[in-house]
């Protein structure tokens, strides 16, 4: 995955959270819109039509608070990802628009009395809950700018089918609004936007090395913070694996800095091949590299290592020693990370181009 698509999916995800976030207070919001829209009109209008809108609006309700609750239910079990979060942003968006639809529905009901006080009334409602919305839902310009347009427009229209003067003049303030806020969505829109691009980028490069694009020690820390406690408790042990350029100075001596540090990002990119998905290779030094592997057995790291070693050696001009450790459960990170030096030196020490295993330390 390239850097802008790791930021875009980040954005996407950051932006379906926020809007799930606020569908909690569209929900009260919308909930008391209704009791008082009911009560108001509940003389005016045949019970035959109000009763069941109220039905659909109280199922789409239910609906939303369902919704809700499963991306919450997912998000805390971490299945929120980049395949599945446009359509978690989907399903809030169609719902959204029915509601918008409902209400706007209100503004056709054939009222038996009092027609051009309720269709105001139901105008002051469209023009609050519209605003809400916006307010609501900035992270998705979609949603933001079709709950507003299938409040504002109908109801406008519905104003000048009255034909009467006050309700033109009205609807001449509902369209002016309406325009004036298209201006304002488009611009709150893209500023959150960069906002969340820019704390993401942000991020993303405090944990990152600027040569080779690989993970940096902060990156690790992260890293290992969240690792440590998974792998005790599900008693899954992870291994550690550590790499150091052979004869590298001598490499640039010979070729020049700057060959030097393209080769360090081929090597940085053969690593990146071979580990898997769940694995994080940083540069933990000069031309030093750290693979932390979750849920290995030291046979496959060693195996991922040789082949990391095999690689190196035959794409490039230059070869490569480690040492691997596994992680025993009784010794914290930084011991490990001893154990798979002290492999990594002996590897040197017997002529490089070697992966060594570090022994398990002895447990009492
Ligand atoms: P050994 O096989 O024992 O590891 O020998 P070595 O020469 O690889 O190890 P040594 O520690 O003596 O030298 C490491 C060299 O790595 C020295 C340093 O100039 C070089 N180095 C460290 N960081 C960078 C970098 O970012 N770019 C370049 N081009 N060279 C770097
Ligand atoms: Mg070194
Ligand atoms: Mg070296």
């Amino acid at each position: 995955m390239t850097l802008e698509n790791e930021i875009n999916t980040e954005i996407a995800r950051t932006r379906t959270n926020a809007l799930y976030q606020s569908g909690v207070t569209g929900l009260m919001g919308i909930s008391i819109a209704m009791v008082i829209f009911v009560s108001f009109v509940w003389n005016d209008v045949n019970h035959d039509i109000l009763l069941p809108w109220i039905a659909t609006f109280i199922f789409m309700l239910v609906f939303r608070i369902f919704l809700i609750i499963n991306y919450r239910k997912n998000a805390k079990l971490g299945k929120i990802n980049s395949a599945n979060t446009q359509k978690w942003e989907s399903w809030f968006y169609y719902a959204l628009v029915i509601m918008g639809m409902l209400w706007t529905s209100t503004a056709f009901f054939p009222y038996n009395a009092n027609i051009f006080q309720n269709i105001i009334f139901v105008t002051l409602t469209m023009i609050s809950l519209s605003g809400a919305a916006i307010a609501l839902y900035s992270h998705s310009f979609r949603s933001m700018i079709t709950y507003f347009s299938i409040s504002i427009l109908p109801v406008s229209t519905r104003l000048i089918l009255l034909d009467e003067r006050q309700a033109y003049l009205v609807a001449a303030a509902t369209i002016l609004y309406y325009i004036v806020m298209l201006k304002i969505i488009r611009t709150l829109n893209a500023t959150l936007l960069d906002n969340i691009r820019l704390s993401i980028v942000n991020r993303n490069m405090s944990l990152r090395d600027p040569l080779t694009g690989l993970g940096n020690r902060r990156r690790l820390e992260v890293f290992v913070e969240k690792l440590i406690p998974m792998s005790s408790r599900n008693n899954q042990p992870f291994c550690v694996l550590l790499m150091d350029l052979d004869y590298f100075k001598k490499y640039n001596d010979n070729q020049g800095h700057h060959a030097g540090d393209v080769l360090l990002c081929a090597v940085s990119e053969i690593i990146s091949d071979e580990v898997r998905g769940s694995d994080l290779a940083i540069r933990f030094g000069g031309e030093e590299f750290l693979v932390l592997m979750p849920d290995t057995k030291i046979d496959d790291a060693f195996a991922i290592a040789q082949r990391i070693g095999t690689e190196v050696m035959e794409s490039t001009d230059i070869t490569i020693s480690g040492g691997v450790a596994r992680h025993v459960p009784s010794e914290n990170f930084e011991d490990t990370v001893r154990r798979a030096d002290a492999a990594l030196y002996k590897a040197k020490r017997d002529g490089r181009d070697l992966i060594e295993i570090a022994e398990d330390i002895i447990l009492d």
